[in-house]
């Protein structure tokens, strides 16, 4: 049995680790996973290079998705705060000054081992929102708000090109709210 793969995505501050730590309550049977993994983020930490970045992820990615796939062999739901779209919005801001085609470049290097989730979930909502609740947070190189500005745009436009699988949630919504929209798409997915 196959089971079912979900992935979180939006800026910082968008409030994806708080739903996910709410749903997780929810849904006692699903694996909550997230990326980078811990064995990257030590590594990553004090790097800029946006092509080192970008390669790092994705060996981390296809670490990570290692287990991912036997753990959706065996039918389980997979939660994943964060994937590859988190590649494609961060490292397109970043890298686009360096050289052209980057998004070809990331689809390019991802292609041999990539695998879709059934759903992912865009958060979106005003990057000024973000940064207030990032609040006093360490900020890191990420977490500028004219960089998140296009990040976002950026989460956008990927979206576009495949508008079956991404569902567009407005962050700015109750928590309560959220968690039930999340919920109820999961299930109704569930049911197809
Ligand atoms: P992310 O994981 O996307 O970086 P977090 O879940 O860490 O975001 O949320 C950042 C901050 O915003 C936290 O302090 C959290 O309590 C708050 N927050 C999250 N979701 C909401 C929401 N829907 N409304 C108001 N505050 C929120």
């Amino acid at each position: 049995m196959k089971g079912m793969f979900i992935t979180f995505e939006g800026i910082d501050g968008s409030g994806k680790s708080t739903i996910i730590g709410r749903m997780k309550h929810m849904m006692s049977d699903a694996i909550f996973t997230s990326e980078p993994t811990s064995f990257l983020s030590d590594i990553i930490k004090d790097e800029k290079d946006a092509i080192v970045i970008t390669l790092l992820f994705a060996a981390d990615r296809k670490k990570h998705l290692l287990k991912i796939e036997e753990w959706l062999e065996k039918g389980k739901m997979v939660i994943s705060d964060r994937y590859v779209d988190s590649t494609f919005a961060y490292q397109i801001a970043h890298a686009n000054d360096t050289f052209e085609n980057v998004y070809e470049w990331i689809e390019c290097i991802h292609r041999p081992f990539i695998i879709t989730p059934d759903i992912t979930f865009l958060f979106i909502l005003p990057v000024d929102i973000a940064m207030k609740r990032i609040g006093n947070r360490e900020k890191s190189l990420y977490e500028r708000k004219e960089f998140l500005e296009k990040v976002q745009e950026n989460y956008l436009k990927i979206a576009k090109r495949e508008p079956e699988r991404f569902f567009i949630v407005d962050a700015t919504k109750e928590i309560d709210e959220i968690v039930e929209i999340c919920y109820n798409k999961i299930t109704e997915k569930m049911k197809e």
